[in-house]
């Protein structure tokens, strides 16, 4: 993260008025597609359990380990404290060892952590297809003395319509990958999870998947102390207008004409692409999502957010790079998925 957290707007979460829709309640209530199945798990406590533990070392059996704090489901006693249950996201993985994947997950309780998922690389494992990228699962896991490793997983989402389209899986990568650049592991953030997985199946399903990729950033921006102002001069304080500003991603927000004009590093800002960034950042997704933003808008706000997040990182994410390449391939018929209505 770099300098991040020496930002000085950091925290500028308070601009409460205009905060419509958003923090952890938004988008409670579309629940017909997120069934989180633990009570009806086929992972059950006896079958998991033996299975789990043959493939650790084993050694650890003895004195309970304390719960960790803020894993779902607790599983057993005894031996079986070691065991914990979560659901989670799949942000990163990478090879580890002979035939193993090392994960990085994203679990509502957990937040960002690390964990093993062993024999995932070997033709006949039943976990890999459970492990994929972006698989919202559930997972049984042991507590390793350097690792946790996953012992069961079971896919709840595996978002097929993302994954049918590269754009959309490249869009889906992007997710991933810039949550887990703004996040450190171990801090739980619910709301964070929720976006996450919201974005998922927005990604799957929307016909703008720029706009859902814009609300996402903003969200996260906003959870993670980083809501660009995008109201009034961060140097003068001038309210702006429904005009144009100049975006300055070292100030974190908006420049007035005044304070703005000659500046280095800023970006100038359509009105309309001004009006769009703060529909998206003050009104919730239902909202949002019946905006028209055309094509012009659409690379003017990705060209902001980009540059104001490749500040904050101090680099450009290796997604932004694959998504280049993708569309630069093939031209078209990219433009023509992107700007079908
Ligand atoms: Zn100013």
């Amino acid at each position: 993260m770099g300098n991040a957290g020496s930002h000085t707007h950091r925290g500028l979460g308070g601009y409460g008025c205009l905060q419509e829709g958003r923090g952890p309640g938004e988008g409670r209530g579309r629940t017909d597609r997120r069934h989180h199945p633990y009570s009806s798990s086929p992972i059950g406590v006896g079958r998991g359990c033996r299975g789990a533990l043959s493939e650790e070392d084993g050694k650890e059996s003895g004195a309970p380990l304390p719960l960790r704090h803020g894993a779902r489901g607790i599983v057993g006693s005894g031996n079986r404290e070691r065991l914990y249950r979560t659901e989670a996201i799949i942000l990163r993985r990478r090879d580890f060892g002979e035939a193993d994947k090392l994960l990085t997950l994203y679990a509502p309780g957990l937040g960002k952590t690390r964990v093993l998922a062993k024999g995932v690389r070997k033709p006949k494992s039943r976990k890999s297809g459970h492990v994929e990228l972006f698989t919202h699962s559930n997972l049984l896991i042991a507590k390793g003395r350097s690792l946790d490793i996953v012992t069961q997983a079971e896919t709840i989402h595996s978002f097929l319509p993302i994954r049918s389209e590269l754009l959309r899986i490249s869009y889906a990568y992007y997710a991933a990958e810039l949550l887990d650049r703004f996040t450190e592991e171990g801090e739980e953030n619910r709301p964070l999870f929720d976006l996450l997985l919201d974005t998922l199946f927005r990604l799957g399903d929307s016909e703008d998947p720029d706009l859902v990729l814009r609300y996402f950033e903003l969200r996260l921006l906003g959870y993670v102390g980083y809501r660009p102002q995008l109201f009034q001069c961060v140097r003068c304080a001038r309210a702006i207008e429904m005009a144009t500003g100049f975006f300055s991603p070292k100030d974190g927000g908006l420049l007035c004409l005044g304070c703005g004009e000659g500046e280095r590093g800023c970006q100038e800002t359509s009105p309309r692409a001004l009006a769009t960034l703060r529909c998206v950042q003050v009104r919730d997704y239902a909202y949002c999502r019946r905006l028209k933003v055309d094509r012009p808008t659409h690379e003017e706000l990705e060209n902001l957010m980009r540059r104001y997040i490749t500040y904050l990182l101090e680099g450009r994410l290796k997604s932004v790079g694959f998504i280049d390449a993708l569309r630069r391939e093939d031209g078209g018929v990219t433009t023509a998925v992107l700007t079908r209505r």
